[in-house]
This record gives structure tokens, C-alpha cells and sequence, in this order.
């Protein structure tokens, strides 16, 4: 889904451009509007950093760990202000905050290690790991302190440099996370920019930059890959999705109905692991629905600055459009908008949480990617038919199976062509587990030892045994 931003390659220096809260549609801020040009001498101090930067991988531990401390002691400013710019509710902004620091903790304690290789010969070699250089990471509006913690906390642990670029839609949290961070971390390390388009096409592509590691839709993932082929970076790509959870016969619906509901309305359904589809038996198919649309209807939706808010507005104008559209579509073709199904007349970008039923399964509401607070609901008949369905997708992000006996979800989780298949749960990561969408939900590996390595080169010491090969 690529965000529409104007060109703005003939813009001057000092420019700046409107932010909007997406609770009342209006400006309340701006952010600089960086020229593409600028990215040159960003990037030269991030290669210049990256020498003292990489050398010392004790004085990094030192400063990634003071800031996690600065990242959790400035909460009370970052996290109404990712609020005010992104919609969430305050708390879930406060978690954001908190992911970031723990994030920074996890990443500055791991060590890479060293692998001597063995293979019989009387040669003594050994893989250590070496940093690659200035990354540059790009990232959405969904997540934009947590996905931007996920490229500089395993970048900066490995010992590279980067230069970051939050989305337009959310540049001021991450800003303000740049300046609390540049106390704890030498200048040049991690460089935060902002601007619309083409600065992140600019950036992709710019010569001196080591490994491109990206966050967003598949559409501007691809331009991503191709600006990067140019200087033949590393990429590293995080992609849409469009999980599906499979209820099973025996699931106990109203056991489950709060949790499957919160992994499809999270932020607002604006998460790319978020449940996109969900498969019920026919048998349960009413009753599936009427648990989901009841919770739609009670939900507490407002500003998430607001006290009692649970669901916020959608982020930006463009994404209500697309969720708009996607409802209208279905809603068209015969699908029944058991809860929600239209925006609420307020200011702001508010949309009504919507369960659908009885939709057609070609509705680009159940095959692409909704990115927003609407779930079609589909019954099945046999197991085979849901899992087909469910793998029947150009994407292969998650999926989750939800039944009371768990050996027997686990044998149909291991079914779901994606990366990582959740029981009678859906989204939860462990940041020492690898995450990795397959097929068009992206390429490369983050988390866990897994992320960090993707900010690795190994660096091979090929030497003979002491006494076989003197010279
Ligand atoms: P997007 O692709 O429109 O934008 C992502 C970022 O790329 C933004 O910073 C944007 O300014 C920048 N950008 C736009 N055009 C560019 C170009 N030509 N070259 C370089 N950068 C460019 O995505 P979005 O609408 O901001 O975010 C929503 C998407 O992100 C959804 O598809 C969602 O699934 C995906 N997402 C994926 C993950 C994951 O980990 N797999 C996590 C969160 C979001």
C-alpha cells in the first residue's frame, strides 16, 4: 500500500511540512522537510562515526544500555506525543516506549560470538563477525517507535551506523526519540530524517549506505529492493500480510472471542500480523460472528489521549479512504456489516469496527490487505478447504489456529505456509525469536540472534596449526 506523498525534489532548504492528529483531522505540528540532497552529508558522519563506533564493542554495550535508561526516563514526553501524532490509545504508546527500551537492552547484551570450523584438516579457522557499515532504515506510521527500535537497536548492537526515516505521517515521536538517544550515543551513530518523497527512494538507493533494512508495503518494498540493487546493499524487507486464524470445531468460542477480537483490532487493525480473516466451522459460524460483532459494538472508541479509550482513529486520510473502500466493495457484493461497516460522522479518522459476514472470498477485504478496524468473518466446511483458503494468499506473514485440544491445533498450525503460527493466540513475539514473513511478506530475518547476524558479515581467519605451515 504505498502512501501517496507529492514530489517535492525542487523543494528548498528549512522547509517543513504539516503533521495531523488523526483524532480531530487538524495540523498541530510540522517537521522539517529534508531535501534528498541533505542525505550526502548524513550519510559521510555516519561513515565517519562508524569507525570509533564499531571499534569497541564494550563502550557499545556502555551507551546502548544508558539509552534504554533515557528511552524509559523520557516516556512521559514520547509517549503522548506518538499518541497525538498516530492515533493509539495511551497506554498501548506507553508499551511502544517500553518495547523500545527493552528492545535497546536485549540487542546490547548479545554477543555474536566466534565459530572455529572443523573439518579434519590441520588448519585452525574461524568465523568472527564483522559490522557492515551505515544502514539506512525506513519505517511506517503503524509502529513508529517499536519498528524503528527494531532496525537501530540490532544495526547499532553489531556495530554499524544508521540513518533513520520515519514516515511522514509519525516523524515527531521518532525525532524526539533521536534527540533523547543522541545523549547517550556518540554524534553520527543514529541520525533521524524526515520528509516526503523521494528522500526514502533517495535514501534506498544512496551509495553510501551498507544495508537497507525496511518496514512497510509491499509495493514500495519492491521500488526499496530496486533503488538498493544499485549499489548492490543488503535488504532487508518487512512486508504486509494478511494472516488468516482457523477456528477449529472445538474451540470454546466465548473462551477466546475477547483475545481473536484484540488481534484483528489492535491499533486499530493497523498491524501488519494483525488477524485479517478468520475461518469458523459452519457449524459455529453464527455464533463466531455474534461474539465478534458484540464486542465491535461495545468498544469504547475516542482520542487516545482520551481516558477509557480503547480503539483510536484510523492513522491518515489515504488509509481511512482504503478501508472505506474495501467495506463498500464488499458490502456491495452482498456481505452484511453485522457490527460498524461505515466512518463515524465526527472529525477525525474515525472508523467503525466492522464484522462482516457472508462475504464473497474474492473480496479484496478477504485477499489483500485491509490495514484497518474491519475483519471479515468466512465459514468453512472442511479443514482441508480452511487451511487451502488460508494459505491461498500471496502473503506469509502469520496465522493462528484456535481449539481446546492443542496437539491437534498444533498439527494444523504446522499446515499455515507463513512465518510464525500462533495457538489460540495471535501476534505475540518474543524479542528473542526470529520473525520472518515468506513470499511476498518480506525477505531477511529480524529478531533474536537472527536480526543481529542480518547486521553481521562473517570474516573468515583461515590459518594453519602452530607447527604445520610455517612459512
Ligand atoms: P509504505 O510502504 O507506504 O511506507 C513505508 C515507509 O516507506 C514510509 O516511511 C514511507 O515514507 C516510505 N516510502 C514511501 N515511498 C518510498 C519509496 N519510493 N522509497 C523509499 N521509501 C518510501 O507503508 P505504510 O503505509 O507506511 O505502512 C503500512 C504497511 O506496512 C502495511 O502494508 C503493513 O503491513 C506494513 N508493515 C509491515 C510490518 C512487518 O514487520 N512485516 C510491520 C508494520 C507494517
Amino acid at each position: 500500500m504505498p502512501t501517496p506523498q507529492p514530489r517535492h525534489a525542487s523543494r528548498t532548504s528549512g522547509e517543513r511540512f504539516a503533521v495531523v492528529d488523526p483524532a480531530t483531522g487538524e495540523a498541530f505540528d510540522e517537521a522539517p522537510d529534508q531535501r534528498p540532497q541533505e542525505l550526502d552529508a548524513v550519510v559521510a558522519r555516519a561513515h565517519e562515526a562508524w569507525r570509533g563506533w564499531r571499534a569497541d564493542p564494550l563502550a557499545r554495550t556502555s551507551a546502548l544500555l544508558a539509552a534504554a535508561d533515557a528511552v524509559e526516563a523520557a516516556e512521559a514526553e514520547l509517549a503522548p506525543l506518538l499518541t497525538r501524532e498516530q492515533g493509539k490509545p495511551l497506554a498501548e504508546s506507553s508499551a511502544e516506549v517500553a518495547r523500545t527500551a527493552a528492545r535497546l537492552r536485549y540487542f546490547a547484551e548479545l554477543d555474536p560470538g566466534r565459530l572455529p570450523i572443523t573439518d579434519g584438516r590441520p588448519v585452525r579457522s574461524e568465523v568472527r563477525w564483522r559490522s557492515l557499515g551505515p544502514v539506512a532504515a525506513i519505517v511506517p506510521w503503524n509502529f513508529p517507535l517499536q519498528l524503528a527500535s527494531a532496525k537501530f537497536a540490532p544495526a547499532l548492537a553489531a556495530g554499524n551506523t544508521m540513518v533513520l526515516k520515519p514516515s511522514p505521517f509519525t516523524p515527531l515521536a521518532t525525532r524526539l526519540l533521536g534527540s533523547v538517544l543522541a545523549a547517550a550515543l556518540p554524534e553520527g551513530v543514529l541520525t533521524i530524517v524526515t520528509g516526503r518523497e523521494p528522500l526514502g527512494a533517495r535514501l534506498a538507493s544512496h551509495p553510501g549506505i551498507r544495508h537497507v533494512t525496511f518496514t512497510g508495503s509491499v509495493p514500495t518494498g519492491r521500488a526499496v529492493a530496486q533503488g538498493a540493487a544499485a549499489s548492490l546493499a543488503r535488504v532487508t524487507l518487512e512486508l504486509g500480510g494478511n494472516d488468516a486464524a482457523i477456528l477449529l470445531e472445538d474451540v470454546a468460542v466465548e473462551r477466546i472471542a475477547d483475545r481473536l477480537f484484540w488481534a484483528a483490532f489492535r491499533n486499530c487493525g493497523q498491524v501488519c500480523m494483525a488477524v485479517k480473516r478468520v475461518y469458523a466451522p459452519a457449524r459455529l459460524y453464527p455464533q463466531v460472528v455474534e461474539a465478534l460483532a458484540q464486542r465491535a459494538k461495545s468498544v469504547a472508541i475516542g482520542a487516545g489521549l482520551d481516558p477509557g479509550t480503547q480503539l483510536g482513529p484510523v492513522n491518515n486520510g489515504p488509509q481511512l479512504a482504503r478501508v472505506e473502500r474495501y467495506t463498500a466493495q464488499a458490502l456491495a457484493v452482498g456481505a452484511r456489516a453485522v457490527a460498524g461497516g461505515h466512518r463515524l460522522d465526527r472529525p477525525g479518522y474515525f472508523f467503525a469496527p466492522t464484522i462482516l459476514a457472508d462475504v464473497p472470498s474474492e473480496c479484496p477485504v478477504v485477499t489483500e490487505e485491509q490495514f484497518g478496524p474491519v475483519l471479515p468473518v468466512l465459514p468453512y466446511r472442511s479443514l482441508d478447504e480452511a487451511v487451502e483458503a488460508a494459505n491461498n494468499t500471496g502473503f506469509g506473514l502469520g496465522g493462528s489456529v484456535w481449539g481446546t485440544d492443542l496437539d491437534r491445533a498444533e498439527a494444523v498450525a504446522d499446515r499455515l505456509e507463513c512465518g510464525t503460527a500462533w495457538i489460540n493466540h495471535h501476534g505475540e513475539l518474543s524479542l528473542a525469536q526470529p520473525f520472518a514473513g515468506i513470499k511476498e511478506s518480506g525477505v531477511g530475518v529480524a529478531g533474536g540472534p537472527w536480526g543481529l547476524y542480518g547486521n553481521l558479515r562473517p570474516f573468515v581467519v583461515h590459518r594453519p596449526e602452530q607447527g604445520r605451515g610455517e612459512a
